[in-house]
């Protein structure tokens, strides 16, 4: 590594803080220089491959011709304008796009800065929407095991254990938490799930303004797969007692989980939904709520006539002309095979991690690979056994997991299986 690294890195330790970390970091970050492909370049001339996907943005991977042809463009006519009072043909033409995109009925994009951010503004849209009907609708109902973001609106959804809950104590608005969904994409609908959920609902429904969930996967909170018939109770049961449902697809959206949006697995259309993360293919930090036609006219007519939300970087020009470029890549190209071919990839590659020693359970879903082990992973030692065969992976908690770029090939997936199974080893 060149000689001034030792000095970058010594100022990164000083001065810059990393996610989820304490200052200084506990282990300084490997540096890096340049991407290409599948592949990140690190400063003392590694090149390895990323597993992560950047936390499951770059599905077409690094410096992808067409994208970076598309920024560089929109940079040469403008880099952004302020949305208030103005618009721009990327802004209406990429919200266009992700109506036809979605499930049928929703009508309308809100343009937000980052996913937690597009989650407030959900929740917003929500208690608008319901404030229109009857202001003691306050709460929100969701499942434990969740992951919806950082900010104060989306931490009180996330799982009230495994979440940052006990840190912030009394400065959370307290939400009701149903059970998680059970586990297994095949599972048929658990009744007794089922019936508890119906009864939180029922007992709390004079209070809720709405139900949120991450549909089918279940990310950050723990990387679980739940059966599409869940997600259609769910539609059915804000029905049956006014609410609305929010959708949480930031991590599953744009094909990941293995359909286009997750809530496609089981044909149900969220009154409301989140998209972030794949949204601008990795290149710039963008998110959207959209909403159904009837959630418009609530909060417009009833619910205090305007949206009172407006980031200063809404709706931004080179974050829109990403999202338009790695749309267009998605829907013109074969994302759906190649997620099903990255599925047969992981369950093939990751099914050797079944038998290792302390092992919980491995599972697979879309472009998504998991091994839960039964104890808190040594990130150090998993991080460093993935590195020695050439792969970038970040576990956390008891999950050593991966959901690689989808132009991943199969000699390189095949690298990257093989990584997992020496990081839970070793981990
Ligand atoms: C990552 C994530 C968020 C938060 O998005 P940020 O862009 O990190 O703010 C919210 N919900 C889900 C399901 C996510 O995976």
């Amino acid at each position: 590594m060149e000689a001034r690294w030792s000095e970058l890195i010594a100022a990164d330790q000083a001065h810059v803080w990393h996610p989820y970390g304490p200052m200084p970091a506990a282990v300084a970050p490997l540096p890096v220089v340049g991407a290409q492909g599948v592949r990140l370049q690190l400063a003392d001339g590694r090149e390895v491959i990323d597993g992560m996907a950047s936390w499951w943005c770059a599905v077409h991977g690094y410096r992808h011709p067409v994208m970076d042809a598309a920024v560089s463009e929109q940079l040469g006519r403008m880099a952004h304008v302020m949305f208030g009072g103005l618009t721009h043909e990327g802004a209406i033409t990429l919200a266009q796009r992700l109506v036809a995109m979605t499930p049928d009925g929703l009508e309308h994009a809100f343009f937000a800065d980052s996913g937690s951010v597009s989650v407030e503004v959900a929740i917003k849209m929500a208690l608008q929407a319901a404030m229109a009907r009857d202001p003691g609708r306050t709460r929100l109902l969701t499942v434990r095991g969740g992951y919806h973001g950082d900010t104060f609106g989306a931490m009180a959804v996330c799982d009230p254990v495994g979440g940052m809950h006990h840190l912030f104590a009394g400065t959370l608005r307290e939400h009701v938490f149903a059970p998680r969904p059970p586990d297994g994409f095949d599972a048929p609908l658990d009744e007794a799930w089922a019936a508890e959920v119906e009864r939180l609902a029922e007992r709390h429904a004079g209070e809720l303004a709405a139900v949120i969930v991450e549909p089918v996967v279940q990310g950050a909170g723990g990387m679980r797969i739940h059966s599409p018939a869940c997600v259609r109770f769910l539609r059915e049961c804000c029905d049956r007692h006014g609410l609305l449902l929010i959708l949480d697809e930031i991590a599953t959206g744009f094909g990941r989980s293995g359909t286009l949006f997750a809530a496609d697995h089981a044909g149900v259309t969220p009154d409301i939904l989140c998209l972030g993360k794949a949204l601008t293919g990795g290149y710039m930090t963008m998110a959207a709520t959209l909403c159904t036609r009837a959630v418009a006219d609530a909060i417009t007519e009833h619910g205090g006539g305007a949206l009172m939300h407006g980031p200063t970087f809404m709706a931004n020009p080179l974050a829109c002309a990403a999202a338009l470029a790695s749309t267009s890549l998605l829907l013109d190209g074969g994302w759906a095979a190649d997620v099903a071919r990255i599925e047969r990839g992981l369950r093939a590659g990751l099914a050797d991690a079944c038998d290792i020693d302390g092992v919980r359970e491995v599972r697979v879903q879309g472009a998504i690979g998991v091994v839960q082990l039964d104890h808190d992973v040594d990130v150090a030692a998993a991080t460093a056994a993935a590195l020695e065969r050439g792969v970038w992976i970040r576990p956390f908690r008891d999950l050593v997991y991966v959901m690689p770029p989808y132009i991943t090939g199969d000699d390189d997936l095949a690298t990257v299986t093989g990584a997992v199974v020496a990081a839970a080893r070793a981990g």
